[in-house]
């Protein structure tokens, strides 16, 4: 049986090396740091949807439950409020924990304070989930990660949000290529945050940016902070001989929000899958993965760009015209976080939707066949 081993011990990893063991495989994950979960470089906001999906418990990390959002540009606002949870707010290394004690009990060996090996060797098969600078990915020649963003984040307690249960997302000119956020842990204790794109100085621009949080930071106390790069977009290859890389160390990331966790660790149980059934054929991962999530990555860049693009008081428009259209109504019923394809896809069903009809060429450029579809058995 060939030894696979992981590198990093993030949520990627640990669901690789899960989903590796699970299928019959002699699995070994290191783990830089001496301790699982930290640093934490997250704002830990995932679907409920996407979290239920990766099948770990994840009861021990919540924090929060989020019903939808406030989406604020150019002095305009729309609310999205569903009636039921849609995400969660979690302690991002009691999640990781609870993925790493997963992986233990289905008999992955952890070794913590070590870097894994650069080359497997001797039949062995590496997976990098070293995160977005991946030293796997660089030793074995992997193509480069062309789109990055910088973010900085700080928690403040004594704040007051204008509703827990409601994210706020600010497209403002201060977060160039990104947005900024406000995300409640509870009625007085939020993170607040800001990205820009790959050379800009985002701390500079978070202070800009919360000076301009009306009401939200008054008498406001600051707390923890932290800081970190998300790759907006895969890598061209995710696999050369006997390596695969998955999670952000293969780019797969939601490039309209920055969300990791769902993409990553759904790809990371494929890859698992492959390397412990298929160690001859590790291809198969790459083209498994692609062809589930490759046309919801793309919408996503799409987004991205889309929202880059457009200055932010014509976003402002945007925004009140979607209110006007009832926009709001139509992405309750059929908004999804994690796979926007489907929002295409309602926008075509729903002809009777006066947004169905007038965006339903845009949406079947999202659902033409071009961009994939089928099954995802690997
Ligand atoms: C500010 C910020 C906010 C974010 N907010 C969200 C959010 O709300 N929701 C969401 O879904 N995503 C969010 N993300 C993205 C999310 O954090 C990542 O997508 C996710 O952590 C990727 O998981 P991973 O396992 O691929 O990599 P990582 O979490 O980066 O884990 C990689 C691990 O590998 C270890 N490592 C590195 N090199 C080696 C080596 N050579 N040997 C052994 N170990 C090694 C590292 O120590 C680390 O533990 C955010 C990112 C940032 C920066």
């Amino acid at each position: 049986m060939n030894r696979i081993l992981v590198s990093g011990g993030g949520p990627a990893g640990c669901i690789a090396a899960r989903s590796a063991a699970l299928n019959g495989g002699r699995v070994c994950l290191y783990e830089e740091h001496r301790r699982i979960g930290e640093p934490v470089q997250c704002s830990g906001l995932i679907s409920k949807k996407g979290l239920d999906s990766i099948g770990v418990n994840y009861s021990a990390a919540l924090l929060n439950e989020i019903r939808g959002a406030d989406v604020h540009a150019g002095g305009a606002s729309m609310r999205i409020l569903a009636g039921e949870t849609k995400a969660f707010v979690l302690d991002r290394a009691n999640l990781d924990c609870a993925y790493a004690e997963a992986a233990e009990k289905e008999g992955v060996r952890i070794v913590l304070g070590e870097r894994a090996p650069l080359h497997p060797s001797g039949g062995e098969i590496l997976i990098g989930a070293d995160g977005v600078f991946s030293r796997t990915a660089a030793a074995n020649g992997f193509p480069e990660q062309r789109r990055l963003v910088v973010c900085y984040q700080r928690e403040f307690t004594n704040a007051k949000p204008a509703d827990r249960r409601l994210v706020s997302v600010y497209l403002t000119k201060l977060s160039p290529g990104f947005f900024g956020w406000v995300i409640p842990i509870n009625e007085e204790r939020v993170r607040v945050g800001l990205g820009v794109s790959k050379g800009g100085n985002p701390k500079r621009q978070f202070e800009k940016f919360i000076g301009k949080l009306n009401g939200v930071l008054d008498g406001a106390k600051p707390d923890t902070s932290l800081a970190g790069f998300i790759p907006l977009s895969p890598r061209t290859e995710t696999v050369s001989g006997d390596v695969m890389l998955v999670g952000d160390a293969a780019g797969q990331v939601k490039a309209l929000s920055g969300g990791g966790v769902y993409f990553g660790c759904s790809c990371a149980s494929i890859a698992g899958k492959v390397a412990a059934l298929h160690p001859e054929n590790l291809w198969r991962y790459e083209q498994a993965w692609r062809r589930e999530f490759s046309r919801d990555l793309q919408v996503h860049g799409f987004l991205r760009g889309a929202l880059d693009a457009i200055p932010e008081f014509a976003l402002g428009l945007a925004i009140r015209a979607g209110g006007f259209l009832g926009a709001d109504g139509f992405l309750v019923r059929y908004g999804d976080m994690d796979r926007p394809s489907e929002i295409a896809r309602a926008f075509r069903e729903d002809s009777a939707s006066r947004l169905g009809k007038r965006f339903n060429n845009v949406a079947s450029i999202f659902t033409s066949s071009e961009l994939g579809g089928g099954s995802n058995d690997p």
